[in-house]
């Protein structure tokens, strides 16, 4: 089968994960337990989901000229990831999301760093790259400039986008009539889409419902695929994986009922591996899981 064409054009960052005890208190400095750095972002967690669900990934984003950028650009060409479109910005740091975790809670704090530079200019750069897809995934780690030049060229060209809207932000009317697919988990949809527009956006929704699964609508009913049941491990970027897989499947001309079950399959895969693209399982993995 023909490799699907997906671009995602999103956030790249360097996930810095410190484990403790407990949190240290106002001034006081604390010897914790472990230290490690995970690739991240959602544009780039996607990325990797979808390239490893066996699609052919074109990125546009940007990273900093420090260590962190070096090393992540390193990790696009690993998973196969066209970085066609991603930016090397001189003097920015690259993002970064530093975490405290401790048994039953953790503390982040995202700086965006490079992320936040990403331009509707650059976008509009790549807009051949972007025509020529079967598929645009974007989320919203990046400035909303860059996301809606992105889905206007898309639109444009008559390429389906999915949007995830994280981390959630209102979003225009004129915006989301040109997403194809929308696929906010259930906190994210009461911050994005009002009660009254709800009905609307019906057709574009893909709610995800952690362990319960995802509803879409069909002519105005709700559809639940179930998730698959199993011991979560660790579920930071099961959105992601999902989201990813979903792309890769809808590129190929899967219809959404077995795309959602395709992308449940692979989150709960991912789930039951530490970190966010440590568990993001080969196109393989998931058909032998699903047997
Ligand atoms: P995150 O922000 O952690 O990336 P999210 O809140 O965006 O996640 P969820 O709705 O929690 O997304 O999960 C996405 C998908 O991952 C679910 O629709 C489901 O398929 C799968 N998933 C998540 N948690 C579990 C679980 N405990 N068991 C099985 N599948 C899961």
């Amino acid at each position: 089968m023909k490799k699907p064409k997906i671009t995602v054009i999103g956030s790249i960052n360097m996930d810095l994960t410190t484990t403790t005890e407990r949190i240290p208190a106002q001034g006081e400095t604390l010897h914790g337990l472990s230290f490690a750095t995970y690739p991240g972002g959602k544009g780039f967690n996607q990325a990797v989901a979808a390239a490893r669900a066996g699609a052919e990934v074109s990125m546009v984003g940007a990273i900093g000229d420090d260590s962190f950028g070096q090393e992540l650009s390193q990790m696009l060409m690993e998973e196969k990831i066209n970085p066609v479109g991603v930016r090397s910005i001189k003097g920015l740091a690259t993002g970064t999301a530093t975490i405290l975790l401790t048994e039953g809670d953790n503390r982040i704090i995202v700086v965006p760093g490079a992320n936040g530079k990403v331009s509707a200019e650059q976008v509009e750069a790549q807009k051949e790259t972007i025509a020529e897809s079967d598929m645009v995934l974007l989320q919203l780690e990046i400035p909303l400039k860059a996301v809606e030049k992105a889905a206007e060229i898309a639109y444009e060209a008559g390429v389906p986008i999915i949007l995830n809207p994280a981390p959630a932000q209102p979003l225009s009317n004129q915006l989301l009539e040109k997403i194809t697919y929308l696929t906010p988990n259930e906190t994210e949809i009461s911050e994005i889409v009002s009660d009254e527009n709800i009905h609307r956006l019906q057709d574009k929704l893909i709610i995800t419902k952690g362990e319960q699964g995802v509803v879409f609508y069909q002519d105005g009913h709700p559809v639940n695929i179930p998730a698959y049941p199993v011991e979560a491990l660790d579920t930071t970027g099961a959105g992601d994986t999902f989201c990813g897989l979903l792309s890769a499947r809808l590129a190929q001309g899967d219809s959404l009922r077995n795309a959602c079950n395709y992308a449940n399959a692979g989150a709960a895969l991912s789930v039951m591996k530490p970190g966010a693209q440590g568990g993001m399982p080969a196109d393989s993995d998931v058909i032998q899981f699903m047997r």
